[in-house]
């Protein structure tokens, strides 16, 4: 089970980077999660659009699935199409994205599943779990464990919540929204995370390792790992484009 990062910019990509993306690989099967700004020619320098097997989507802000209009547009106008694409994402996320072109153009480019918290699915040689996290708009965490048993947990865009150490309980790899480094600004409270809230997360949780992302552009990476192992003894690093983790 492998971990691509493609970006990890919180809000818009700064120079030469991405928004949050990741690809998880198992078993020759790719999902690509959060299709966020500029993460489609990251993805496309490491493979062709055709060879993605799913999509799933955190939650409807455009840094986390704007890139899906492109992969989509990728697939449906090559002189061979692809076949479509399912894309898995809370109800109603999709909406603005797939507004960007005329409804005929991609219809067929996707087939659209809503995610639904609570309930187990199977993702191709994956299990997976969602939680419903509080954001501004609706956010899935997202769980997959391999076919192994190996476990990546990701928690999209979340403020505080007892779910977050269920999503994270024993994952080899806790990936973690860290908007701000030590505290998150009053009105986005309930919203959002920092660094010093992922490593408590990751320290309940008893996860392997944590992965820092979607740090606000311009933020340093010291003070946020410097927060995070203010209560996280674990191996801890920043998503950064190109990163890779492999869970063996
Ligand atoms: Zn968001």
């Amino acid at each position: 089970m492998r971990l691509t990062v493609l970006g990890g910019c919180g809000a818009w990509p700064g120079a030469g980077q991405a928004c949050s993306g990741y690809l998880v690989e198992e078993e020759g099967f790719r999902v690509l999660v959060d299709p966020g700004y500029a993460t489609l020619p990251r993805l496309l320098a490491l493979m062709g659009a055709d060879e993605i097997d799913a999509v799933l989507v955190t939650h409807g802000h455009p840094d986390h699935c704007a890139d899906l209009n492109p992969l989509l547009r990728a697939r449906a106008l090559a002189d061979d199409p692809a076949p479509p694409l399912p894309v898995h994402a809370p109800p109603g996320a999709l909406d603005a994205v797939m507004a960007l072109d005329k409804p005929r153009m991609l219809a067929a480019a996707l087939t659209r599943h809503d995610l639904r918290p609570g309930l187990p699915s199977e993702l191709g040689p994956f299990r997976l779990d969602t939680f419903d996290l509080p954001h501004h708009v609706p956010n899935a965490g997202l769980r997959l464990t391999g076919a192994a048993g190996r476990v990546i947990a990701y928690t999209g865009d979340t403020g505080p919540s007892t779910e977050l150490v269920s999503l994270a309980k024993d994952a080899d790899l806790l990936l973690a929204e860290a908007t701000y480094p030590e505290r998150v600004p009053e009105e986005d409270a309930p919203y959002l995370s920092s660094a010093r809230d992922a490593g408590r997360t990751a320290a309940s949780a008893g996860a392997a390792r944590l992965l820092l992302t979607h740090l606000w552009p311009g933020t340093p990476a010291e003070p946020a790992l410097a927060a995070a192992a203010a209560s996280y003894t674990g191996e801890l690093s920043v998503a950064t484009a190109g990163v890779t983790v492999d869970l063996a």
